[in-house]
């Protein structure tokens, strides 16, 4: 009758520790994030909403909605460059 020893089993346990250590979760960590901060955009609403992308042209198609849906903005070449205006890099 052979059980299977001590050592062998904590050897196991121990290769499976290793594999996990072993295991790399890749991350793309972009260089800059772009973000807007209305909190920089003086506005009677108070607004404190911080947008954030990858990209200017994300960003400030998301910034318009924002800005349209929210602070009744029109969508217009001037309010894209004004709000391009306040892009801010971390
Ligand atoms: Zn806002």
């Amino acid at each position: 009758m052979t059980a299977p020893s001590r050592n062998r089993r904590q050897e196991i346990a121990a290769s499976r520790k290793r594999a996990q250590a072993e295991i790399v979760v890749p991350r793309e960590v972009p260089m800059s994030r772009m973000f807007i901060d209305c909190r920089d955009y003086p506005s009677e609403k108070n607004c404190t909403v911080a947008i954030s992308a990858d990209t200017k042209k994300e960003l400030v198609d998301a910034a318009v909605q924002h800005a349209v849906a929210v602070h009744g903005h029109h969508d217009s070449p001037q309010l894209r460059d004004q709000l391009a205006t306040m892009i801010k890099t971390q």
